[in-house]
């Protein structure tokens, strides 16, 4: 029986670095990219 690990890496679509997770949101180490869908409460925190 195979288990999907509860949190696959993803991976930046711009240098495709393994992202961190980052309270909640997928950062990319490298490039400093960042998944907008999920840092969507971040940036209204910080506005
Ligand atoms: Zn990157």
């Amino acid at each position: 029986m195979l288990r999907q690990p509860q949190h696959a890496a993803r991976r930046c679509p711009d240098c495709e670095a393994v992202l961190s997770n980052v309270q909640g949101v997928d950062a990319c180490p490298d490039c400093e990219w960042i998944d907008e869908s999920t840092s969507e409460t971040v940036r209204r925190e910080s506005r």
